[in-house]
């Protein structure tokens, strides 16, 4: 409710970051936490800014691997509270992934639990004084999402940036998220659609991987009237870049991928 007092103290303990934005898809494995992971690198390397990740994937978080963070078992704890860990690029992370006992630990939490430890995670971070906080969130709509619109009553949530693939199976879901958002009065920033094509590395044609049999997210975000951030491409050394805690955009600066990737946060 809004008599929580916790809801005070985020604003409060987070008041020197200056924009956050949520990260959101309807379905798993879209991509969200691989877009996470380059967006911080490319705002952090092109921009210059100080970025931070919370990741409240609770039950599968993803972010530690991703950003090269992986076997990072301690959260240094200091008299301003727990310190993110930095990862290439200066990134700020806070993870669950760093508080549990191995890459393979479950966390088999109900909402109370996990509502908990988003607060902690709000409150008790040492976050300092950051450009942007992207919070990547489970996919769908759950307690996560529900903690966050809660403690971020006070502490204004830019926006949302909402991912897909071209598949009506997963722009039936982010129909819903969308639909979530402006019932509880987060802010589209926009709809990247992800695995939109793949460029043979032999024969250099683009082949669209997934067939839009609705004519994929730029026309939903017509019919919805929410804005269209562009679409990225399928691209094994992402997958292995993430799979590995490397950079891509500076491993690869050569492929279209990371062309996407700046054309999209130029958006
Ligand atoms: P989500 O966060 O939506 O569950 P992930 O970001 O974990 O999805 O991505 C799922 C898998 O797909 C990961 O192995 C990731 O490396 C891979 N992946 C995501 N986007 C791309 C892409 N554009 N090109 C290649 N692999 C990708």
């Amino acid at each position: 409710s809004t008599d929580d007092p916790a809801v005070a103290e985020v604003a409060e303990r987070i008041s020197c970051i200056r924009h956050k934005i949520v990260i959101l898809s309807g379905k798993g494995g879209v991509g969200k936490s691989t877009f996470t992971a380059q967006l911080a690198h490319v705002l952090a390397q092109n921009e210059n800014k100080q970025i931070g990740i919370m990741d409240v994937d609770i039950c599968g978080p993803s972010i530690p691997v991703m950003m090269g963070l992986d076997g990072h078992q301690v959260v240094h704890q200091s008299a301003s509270g727990w310190s993110p860990v930095l990862s290439e690029n200066n990134v700020s992370v806070m993870s669950i992934g760093f508080m549990l006992d191995g890459p393979d630990a479950a966390v088999i939490w109900r909402g109370p639990k996990k509502t908990g430890m988003i607060k902690k995670f709000l409150c008790e971070v040492d976050w300092g004084d950051l450009d942007y906080l992207l919070i990547d969130t489970p996919p769908g709509t759950s307690d996560e999402h529900l903690a966050i619109v809660q403690y971020f009553k006070e502490a204004h949530i830019d926006g949302a940036v909402v991912i897909t693939t071209p598949q009506e199976i997963s722009l039936v879901d982010v129909r819903k998220e969308i639909n979530f958002c402006k019932k509880i009065g987060i802010n589209i920033l926009g709809v990247v659609e992800n695995m939109s094509s793949f460029v043979c590395p032999k024969c250099r044609k683009s082949s669209e991987i997934f067939h839009a049999s609705t004519g994929g997210a730029s026309v939903m975000c017509k019919e919805m009237n929410v804005p269209f951030l562009g679409s990225l491409p399928f691209d094994p050394k992402l997958a292995q870049c993430s799979d590995e805690g490397q950079v891509f955009i500076s491993s690869h600066p050569e492929s279209p991928a990371v062309a996407s990737l700046q054309q999209i946060v130029l958006s």
